[in-house]
């Protein structure tokens, strides 16, 4: 079905407009591509940006102004939240000297690679110059994050140390694993697994004494 829809754009000419007008008209696949990306998203259907809000747009990551014939190229599509995609991100594709996108493109790439989250600021740093500019395109620092960061942190070290009491007592077990799976599956997540990627010589330092067994514990189980 893409592939058809891809043909018309390139039969009107293969121009931004036409891949527009295409696209505003293409109710059916849009339909299936946004359940499948809902059906792949983390948690309540977060935002595959910020991981925070509701994921309510398809945004097409090389975007349509940049490359018309991608409009309907399945692994092109993201699901991101209105303010994401409208407030922040937008026609933005920087792109290098030789033309490489200078954005992590997380269907094929481990942001991790790119970027560094300061647990206690709440705020990202990055590791490379694609690290730098998805900070600025996507407005990943920008304060209403930032500040859900953080609360974000305080929450999982305590849903941390209640996993692993009840991790200490066999009749719990269930309990435990449902605890582990709402922290999984909550907001802003991002914030679990930089925990668990600690460098273990600083974990005590950066969540505490009294959340580090718990830490020890969680990536024995479920790993970094
Ligand atoms: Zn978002």
């Amino acid at each position: 079905m893409l592939q058809n829809w891809t043909g018309r754009v390139q039969a009107a000419g293969a121009t931004t407009e036409a891949a527009r007008t295409e696209w505003t008209a293409a109710k059916a696949p849009k339909r299936h591509v946004k359940a499948l990306l809902e059906s792949m998203a983390h948690g309540a259907v977060r935002c595959m940006y910020c991981d925070d809000s509701r994921g309510t747009d398809i945004d097409h990551f090389q975007p349509l102004a940049v490359a018309p014939l991608r409009a309907f190229v399945w692994d092109n599509h993201l699901l991101a939240c209105s303010f994401c995609n409208s407030n922040a991100k937008r026609d933005a594709y920087p792109v290098d000297a030789d033309g490489v996108c200078l954005l992590v493109d997380p269907t094929v790439e481990d942001p991790a690679e790119h970027l560094f989250l300061m647990l206690h600021s709440g705020l990202y740093s990055h590791r490379t110059a694609k690290g730098e500019h998805t900070i600025r395109v996507f407005g990943l620092n920008r304060a209403d994050l930032v500040a859900g960061r953080k609360d974000a942190f305080c929450l999982a070290c305590s849903n941390l140390r209640d996993w692993h009491g009840l991790q200490q007592d066999d009749d719990d077990g269930l309990e435990a694993d449902r605890v582990a799976q709402a922290l999984l599956d909550s907001p802003f997540v991002d914030i679990v697994h930089a925990m668990a990627r600690l460098d273990p010589g600083l974990a005590a330092t950066v969540v505490g004494k009294r959340t580090v067994a718990a830490l020890e514990l969680w990536r024995s189980v479920y790993g970094s």
